[in-house]
């Protein structure tokens, strides 16, 4: 049996986060918002999954690009790993800096940057689309003729480093602050004060934001998250709201010029008053009262078993069919739809529990080649959501929500 051994990644985060929440503890730090960690959590583990899934295709990307329009044949020398280094690093500079810069970019990056905590939670929000988007930018390297091999290893320790970063534990350090990208420098990254927007879009070496003139210093205490907060922790939400805003505005301006000019414009473009006009068209409340008292167990637990499930999941990757990876992958996404609903007490979230039984069913069905068993599991479900949809929906969503 052949094991994906990167599923080792999915306790490793775990541990650290812990970690950082103990040493936040002792410091008498407040980092941690339990809700807002369980979002981030939410979105990194859909990111995971949907990575292992995708990476086969980029490598056979990169490895097309290389062998049909690589420039040079590239040997991979102690030169050429350093130069690899610096090329990845400096493609992610501007991949990084544009997605701040450009609407269309933007839409894909703004997940990162929702949270208003900064833990090492932060770190796992990165989508797919993220993902996909940077390996567009990455395709530079296998043009210029790096082989897919030694991009995938680099990228595999240059995604490793960022986690770092996403801390307010580890204060400035010294000489290193210099040329590497610190969590200082990622601080004033994810802050929303004036001063720092727009700064230190650096991955590991903070050298380019120097020289491209957007480095900036931690000197004042920093606020975390958007200019405009979201206040949300709806799973789609999060991930689709800036489409829907851009959307609004792009439908708004009367000539095609002007159209382009929003998609590839400045978030600045968009109007503030467009995400209360999306908030109303998709029925999206915003949370006054912060819900801390009642949280609910069921969630913390979800979210316990999805990341048990998820570990398990990469490191037998290998051994798992198409079949068998659609229903986990559509599994895991209705779960995370299920915790970020039933934190913001939505009571549509006993439909999704229908649906995931039905997802459980259809694993059931092929699995086990007992068909008596499954299609008597699949009809009671039916039956069930039928016939005493109200009387089930009543009591679960008291024992969910009990006040
Ligand atoms: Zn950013
Ligand atoms: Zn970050």
């Amino acid at each position: 049996m052949e094991f994906n051994y990167l599923a080792f990644a999915v306790p490793l985060f775990v541990v650290l986060m812990l970690l950082e929440y103990y040493v936040a503890r002792k410091k008498k730090m407040e980092l941690f918002d339990l809700h807002r960690s369980i979002a981030n959590v939410s979105i990194g583990i859909l990111e995971r999954l949907t990575d292992v899934l995708v990476a086969g295709v980029f490598y056979f990307f990169y490895h097309y690009i290389q062998t049909n329009f690589g420039l040079f044949e590239i040997k991979p020398t102690a030169a050429m790993w350093i130069l690899l280094f610096l090329g990845t690093d400096f493609i992610w500079y501007w991949y990084h800096r544009l997605a701040h810069e450009m609407n269309v970019l933007w839409a894909v990056h703004v997940v990162h940057h929702q949270s208003e905590d900064f833990n090492y939670t932060v770190s796992a929000r990165i989508t797919l689309f993220q993902a996909i988007v940077r390996t567009g930018f990455w395709s530079v390297l296998p043009l210029l003729g790096f082989p897919a091999e030694m991009i995938f290893v680099m990228l595999l320790i240059h995604g490793l480093y960022p986690f770092f970063v996403h801390t307010q534990v580890i204060g400035k350090l010294g000489i290193i602050e210099y040329f590497m990208v610190t969590p200082s420098h990622h601080r004033v990254h994810h802050a929303c004060n004036d001063k720092y927007l727009d700064k230190n879009y650096g991955d590991v070496l903070i050298i380019w934001d120097k020289l491209f003139g957007t480095f900036q210093k931690e000197d004042e205490k920093p606020v975390y998250g958007l200019t405009h907060q979201l206040n949300t922790y709806s799973f789609l939400w999060q991930h689709f709201h800036f489409y829907i805003e851009l959307w609004l505005m792009v439908k708004k301006q009367k000539t095609l010029k002007d159209k382009f000019k929003m998609i590839f414009g400045s978030p600045t473009l968009i109007d503030p008053d467009m995400r209360e006009r999306a908030e109303k068209i998709f029925g999206i409340k915003q949370q006054e009262e912060p819900l801390q008292h009642r949280l609910n167990n069921y969630v913390i637990w979800q979210v316990i078993v999805m990341l048990v499930l998820l570990f398990v999941f990469i490191l037998f990757e290998f051994e798992m069919g198409a079949s068998e990876k659609f229903l986990f992958t559509s599994f895991t996404i209705l779960t995370l739809i299920n915790c970020g609903a039933i934190m913001e007490q939505k009571k549509w979230v006993f439909a999704v529990e229908f649906l995931r039984m039905l997802v459980i069913g259809s694993a059931l069905w092929l699995y086990n080649a007992d068909y008596q068993i499954v299609t008597f599991f699949i009809l009671s479900v039916i039956a069930l959501l039928v016939l005493f949809y109200r009387t089930v929906e009543e009591r679960y969503l008291s024992v969910v929500y009990p006040d």
